[in-house]
């Protein structure tokens, strides 16, 4: 349940509101946001009784939520706005996060993140921390990647996300990293989201491999339940039967999160299909179907690359794709930040 206070209700109300909520044996969340003082009702198993908090003074309206999820939904809170280094995600701009995928060496990841913060990108990607399928496959420089990430920050004045992958090293990823990414591995890790959401940086969670629309809304409820309201999702693609590309990209989620949720929605062409050929054409349709913005691998030498490779792309094909992601974010009265 959601209870909306009036604009003019005092601290005062919100308080009195919040006591008789608790009172009630529920907890009481009070939902930012610029336009409405609202505060959610939590913890309930079934309809709640609202009969003496609609009579409260300050009290504007009740709305009961129906749906699993709370925090996530549309009802609970107007469109979030995510800033974060200069970039926005939610509002009309569309921002590019690009980099390798793996932060391999430090003077390879200047020179990717010199590149593609020419070529338009506002954020850096790269991991420290690499979830490989094998153990004996490249696992990142961990520390020393997170402090390579930082130097590349401060070179660029661009902010910088990374992947975290367990609870033992949220407090240093959060130390060094703009955004932190909760990878498609971990969207079900129950633990490692609670710990995100205690911590302030911005989280990134993108989708699990086989995850429900309704999976990652309950997981990034598990992020805000914490207290960060600052959640980014991410469409990367999802398991099916097709053995062609790597994963399928399901942007029919687009629409949906948007109509459900206030979370912005951003796309991964590069995981959904793991091939570079592929990757222009997803973004744009991403782009073109209302993403929030675009994840995309680049290096300068795919061949070379730990991992991923393949699904990267080099420099001209990603600048080539900026021209084209800008030309239809204008026919969608959007731009490319
Ligand atoms: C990544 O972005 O580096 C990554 C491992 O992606 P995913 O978790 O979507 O597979
Ligand atoms: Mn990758």
């Amino acid at each position: 349940m959601l209870v909306v206070m009036r604009n003019d209700a005092t601290e005062e109300q919100c308080g009195a509101v919040a006591d008789v909520i608790r009172s009630m044996g529920y907890s009481a969340e009070r939902v930012p946001g610029a336009q409405r003082i609202a505060i959610c009702v939590l913890g309930n198993k079934s309809r709640v009784d609202s009969s003496n908090i609609e009579t409260m003074d300050g009290v504007k309206e009740v709305i009961h939520v129906t749906k699993a999820y709370k925090l996530v939904s549309r009802e609970a809170k107007e469109n979030s706005i995510i800033t974060v280094g200069g970039c926005s995600f939610g509002d009309k701009t569309i921002p590019v996060i690009a980099g390798p995928c793996a932060v391999e060496d430090r003077e390879l990841f200047f020179e990717i993140a010199e590149v593609v913060k020419e070529l338009g990108a506002v954020m850096l990607r790269g991991g420290a921390y690499k979830p490989r399928t094998s153990p004996y496959a490249f696992q990142g420089l961990g520390i020393e990647g997170l402090k390579i990430l930082a130097e590349a920050r401060d070179r660029t004045g661009l902010p910088v996300c990374t992947e975290v992958m367990d609870t033992d090293t949220i407090d240093v990823v959060s130390e060094y990293a703009d955004v932190i990414q909760i990878g498609a591995r971990n969207m079900h890790n129950f633990s490692l989201l609670r710990k995100v959401g205690r911590q302030s940086r911005p989280v990134l969670l993108k989708r699990g491999l086989s995850a429900t629309i309704n999976e990652m809304l309950m997981a990034a409820e598990y992020i805000i339940s914490e207290g960060n309201w600052n959640v980014i999702l991410c469409e990367r693609g999802i398991r099916t039967f097709e053995e062609q590309t790597r994963n399928t990209l399901d942007l029919s989620l687009i629409p949906i999160i948007h109509e459900v949720s206030h979370l912005p929605v951003i796309v991964d062409p590069s995981h959904a299909v793991g091939r570079r050929e592929s990757v222009p054409p997803m973004a744009r349709a991403a782009v073109a179907a209302g993403a929030d913005g675009l994840m995309v691998e680049v290096h300068t030498n795919p061949r070379i690359a730990l991992s991923d490779g393949p699904q990267s792309l080099e420099p001209e094909d990603f600048e080539h794709l900026m021209d084209e992601v800008r030309m239809i974010a204008t026919a969608i009265g959007r731009t490319v930040q």
